[in-house]
């Protein structure tokens, strides 16, 4: 058997096949039997891909009709008591998922610092677990009837547990002896599947800072899971960054295998000699299974080498799942040339794996795998000298950035800033974005497909923004918006204008559910070639005596929500982005807008998981947005918009933002959070959403004005915005408009 290992492959499939057949199957179109079919089919396609690549550890159990998490709860029997009536097995599944006319949807975050989001399991003191082995078992002998002999993914019980939540009890790890046993039992019944099994425990917690007694449950549970079967060999994978303190403690148990990742978690290295040391098997995750860049083939096999391992007792590896970038460059037929060939996806990475295996075990390669490797050579010089990615004058003006603040500090800036805008108390605003109609979809598709001229497209939007204008001064609002109808995505409007961003046609990645984004490719230099939302905004600020608010997306969130070239730090491309929005706001400014929105969503995401790293972070992070923010006028106000209300421990690090507005995501979570803004005594200007835009529920008057009650016993009134808490892009006018209404209506009650 060869010896490689895939983490994990993605399931949606390369078409999206999955997710049209769940949706299909949700919205009544089509029977649950169309997508057990689909599954199937895909299933078998996947194992086939991994088997001709030549990998030799595929995975059963990585597929999921909606998220792996989810399906572990089943297979313990964690089933919240809300859902226990439901008998019917793929009902409960759905319902759990996403609620049903009775039970509300168990919820979901995002997956360690990942942009996949899984379904947070429900723990309560009195749960019975019960194992139900049903889809382990269905899916490893399918994979056997099908010819695949498959590993069995599941998620380990350290992470199962520290990613769930204790709903009436401390902390959810009480529940550990409970659920081992289950584990256990689970290990007993697969050994009875076949003569010899390979599973794998996901362990990615381990990647975090991790306490004591995540370690101590992490020895107690191998030493027990290790020794209910000869015939099951167990391998504990961590992955995302580096797992030193865990590898310490599963090195002492009675497993088979340890993964970790030498991607993302370099100082691996250092307990290599632990696992040496041991009888234990290293899976080394060398191949990216997080970003879409060509691997320097040549690098991996030289850094395989210098591992002090025996060779027998090396398994090359994904550094994780391949379930976090697309599935091929196969389809990418508008790419353009150069950046294709720098770019690897799913299937292309299992090539890689493959050489890469086979050169540091001494194997030959054949003719197609000689050809890749000189491609691959070919690309990475290419890349190193390329133009694209090495544009002098941005690399020139990024080195000599001076001018990181603004002029002068916020007591200052915001005197001018209330003289030049002249706004009441509680100005009341939104944060950008009004409903995403079918009608102005159906405008953006069809300019972009070419049946419409420039002319038609333009007058739908402007038609748009005059309605939305209109409808905003007719409510009332203060501080008025454009509406963003020209954009699909905040990032990806933004990176289709500046250049160093490539945009391919197929390359989906699950976020959850059903549902997939499909991020740019930031792969060269960063730089705006023309102005990108100064026409839209002034358009919209001759139709207003108020003020208009120019929208633009920051450029951490930019960062983010890419795949970002790995071939520079990130600091740097992060200030080259920087620098393109910055001269967009000194166009707005110029242009006479007087405020400016730079959002920052996705701020928190890039949160390192271990907090050594944090600093490094922080640092080009604000940095990268006070320079794009640093151009501006001390009149022109600056806001920023953050889609959490999880500021406690990052709240110096916002202040250091100096933003003189921030709206916030607080509707959620009553005026707690607030409370971290008064205790370090911020201030500046806070606009705490009253109202929750996620659901279609519109609130009253009443509990809008109780809402604000609470902003003003935490914060004075003078630094109090009012606004809904995140864009209403999503929703329809028939909510936005009456919610809207009592907001404004709300706020009159106080003036
Ligand atoms: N301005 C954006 C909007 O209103 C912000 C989106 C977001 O916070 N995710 O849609
Ligand atoms: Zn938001």
């Amino acid at each position: 058997m060869q010896k490689n290992w895939v983490i994990g492959f993605p399931r949606i499939g390369e078409q999206r096949e999955l997710k049209k057949a769940l949706e299909a199957y949700w919205s009544g179109k089509s029977g649950y039997g169309e997508v057990e079919k689909i599954s199937k089919e895909l299933k078998k396609r996947h194992w086939g891909y991994q088997k001709d690549a030549g990998v030799g550890y595929i995975s059963s159990n990585d597929f999921s009709l909606y998220d792996n998490m989810l399906d572990m709860s089943i297979t313990l029997g964690a089933i919240p008591k809300r859902f226990r009536g439901i008998d019917d097995e793929t009902a409960l599944y759905f319902a759990m998922a996403r609620g049903s006319k009775d039970t509300v949807a168990m919820s979901m975050t995002k997956w360690l610092n990942t942009n996949y989001h899984y379904i947070v399991p429900e723990l309560s003191k009195d749960d019975e677990y019960k194992l139900n082995i049903k889809k382990v078992r269905d899916e490893y002998l399918e994979a056997k009837e099908n010819g695949f002999k498959t590993k069995i993914n599941l998620i380990g019980i350290v992470t199962y547990l520290a990613l769930s939540r204790a709903v009436d009890f401390e902390d959810s790890f009480e529940a550990f002896d409970k659920v081992l046993k289950i584990y256990e039992e689970l290990v007993s019944e697969i050994s009875k599947l076949d003569d010899e099994i390979v599973v794998q425990f996901d362990e990615p917690v381990f990647a975090k800072d991790v306490s004591q007694k995540e370690l101590s449950l992490l020895k107690i549970a191998y030493e027990r899971l290790s020794k209910i079967s000869t015939s099951v060999k167990i391998a504990v994978v961590t992955y995302f960054e580096h797992s030193k303190e865990a590898v310490k403690v599963l090195v002492y148990t009675g497993i088979w295998a340890i993964g970790v990742d030498f991607v993302y978690g370099e100082k691996n290295v250092e307990v290599v000699a632990d696992i040496k040391s041991s009888d234990k098997i290293l899976i080394a995750g060398i191949i990216d299974g997080r970003n879409v860049w060509v691997s320097d083939i040549d690098k991996k096999v030289e850094f395989l080498k210098s591992l002090d391992m025996p060779k027998e007792r090396v398994i090359p590896s994904t550094s994780c799942s391949l379930l976090h970038v697309p599935y091929t460059l196969r389809y990418e037929d508008k790419l353009d040339k150069n950046i294709k060939e720098w770019l690897s996806f799913a299937l292309e990475k299992l090539d890689e794996l493959r050489i890469v295996s086979k050169l540091y075990f001494g194997e030959s390669l054949d003719n197609n795998e000689k050809e890749l490797l000189s491609k691959n050579r070919r690309a990475l010089t290419f890349r190193a000298t390329s133009k694209a990615l090495h544009n002098q004058a941005v690399k020139e003006r990024v080195a000599k950035i001076e001018k990181i603040s603004r002029e002068n500090p916020f007591e200052i800036r915001i005197k001018k800033q209330k003289e030049a805008l002249n706004l009441p108390i509680l100005p009341t605003t939104t944060i950008g974005s009004f409903p995403q109609t079918p009608e102005l979809r159906k405008l953006r598709r069809d300019f972009k497909q070419g049946n419409i001229s420039k002319d038609e497209y333009e007058s739908g939007i402007k038609r748009y923004i005059d309605d939305c204008v209109a409808f905003q001064e007719e409510v009332g609002l203060d501080v008025l918006v454009h509406g963003e109808p020209e954009r699909n995505d905040m990032v990806e409007y933004f990176g289709e204008m500046l250049d160093g961003f490539a945009f391919s046609k197929n390359g989906w990645v699950q976020s959850y559910g059903s549902r997939c984004v499909k991020p740019p490719l930031l792969y060269g230099n960063v730089s705006r070639p023309k102005a990108m939302s100064v026409d839209w905004i002034t358009y919209a600020q001759s139709k207003t005596k108020k003020p208009m608010k120019g929208m633009l997306t920051g450029p951490v969130t930019i960062l983010n929500w890419s795949f970002v070239r790995d071939d520079q730090p990130k600091d740097v491309t992060a200030k080259q982005i920087a620098l393109a929005i910055a001269d967009e706001i000194d166009d707005l400014q110029k242009a006479g807008v007087k405020i400016v929105q730079v959002d920052e969503a996705a701020f928190k995401e890039g949160y390192p998981l271990r907090a050594e790293n944090r600093a490094y972070y922080e640092k080009w992070a604000v940095e990268s947005f006070k320079i794009s923010t640093s151009v501006a006028w001390d009149k022109t106000q600056i806001h920023t918009h953050m889609c959490y209300s999880d500021f406690n421990d990052i709240i110096q690090t916002i202040e250091d933002m100096d933003a003189d507005v921030i709206t916030i995501e607080t509707s959620r979570s009553g005026n707690r959070l607030l409370k971290v803004f008064k205790r370090v005594g911020y201030k500046k200007e806070i606009g705490p959403g009253v109202y929750d835009i996620h659901s279609p529920r519109v609130p009253t008057t009443d509990e809008i004005k109780a809402q604000i009650e609470k902003l003003l016993e935490v914060l004075p009134k003078e630094q109090l915005w009012i606004n809904p808490d995140c864009g209403l892009k999503t929703r329809k006018w028939e909510e936005v408009k009456p919610s809207l209404k009592n907001m404004v209506e709300a706020v009159k009650s106080f003036r």
